[in-house]
């Protein structure tokens, strides 16, 4: 049987022919309302026939393929400790996603979600560790200065107000809160709204 050229299950890495060298670039990206939404308008997709690709994202991955970067997906999925998702079903939706992805020739490398409120659940740090600790174990580390987040929660609705004074939209700030604890040790990691990453204006975003 012909493996898959993406990881078959969560935290599983899978090193690419694109990525060169032993230092990479790490481009994390948000799931939910990031790089896909659902069919029945829940959250999160339940199922392989929930999920639908947003398909601005396409071009944007493509790019960052080319660009050698090491393509990781970051979630929070505390849905299933409450109960409002089965494991099986978060499972089979991410692998939905990346097979969706791997059609247009965009191969995630790593994916990983937090099931629970606890150190792996965004804005905390832990599933960033996790794949640096992976990483280095293949020979591998991250190139922080060149590496970032992308998420669809920015700046929190009634509590943030966005760099340009705006008030937040956002229905949470915990990609952007991960990016910044991040960055407390790696000075020159990134957060990057997806409304902005994936808009046209963003060209220029990466060099
Ligand atoms: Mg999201």
């Amino acid at each position: 049987m012909k493996a898959n050229n993406f990881p078959a299950k969560r935290r599983q890495l899978v090193l690419t022919g694109n990525l060169v060298g032993s230092l990479l670039p790490v481009a994390f990206f948000d799931a939910d309302s990031t790089i896909r939404v659902t069919r029945s308008g829940k959250p999160s997709p339940h199922g392989r026939h929930d999920v639908i690709i947003l398909p601005e994202s396409f071009k944007k991955l493509e790019e960052l393929v080319h660009k050698g970067y090491v393509l990781v997906i970051v979630s929070n999925q505390a849905g299933i400790d409450l109960g409002y998702i089965s494991l099986a079903e978060v499972e089979e939706a991410f692998q939905e996603t990346l097979h969706q992805f791997s059609r247009q020739g965009i191969f995630f490398n790593y994916y990983d979600f937090a099931e629970k409120k606890d150190e792996n659940r965004k804005p905390e740090i832990e599933m960033a560790r996790r794949l640096e600790r992976k990483m280095k174990l293949n020979g591998k580390n991250i190139d922080w200065n060149k590496s970032f987040m992308v998420g669809d929660a920015g700046w929190k609705k009634g509590r943030d107000f966005r760099p340009d004074g705006s008030p937040g939209i956002d229905h949470s700030s915990s990609d952007r809160i991960f990016a910044e604890n991040l960055a407390r040790f790696h000075e020159g990691f990134a957060f990057f709204h997806a409304k902005d990453f994936f808009s046209q204006k963003s060209a220029d975003i990466l060099k």
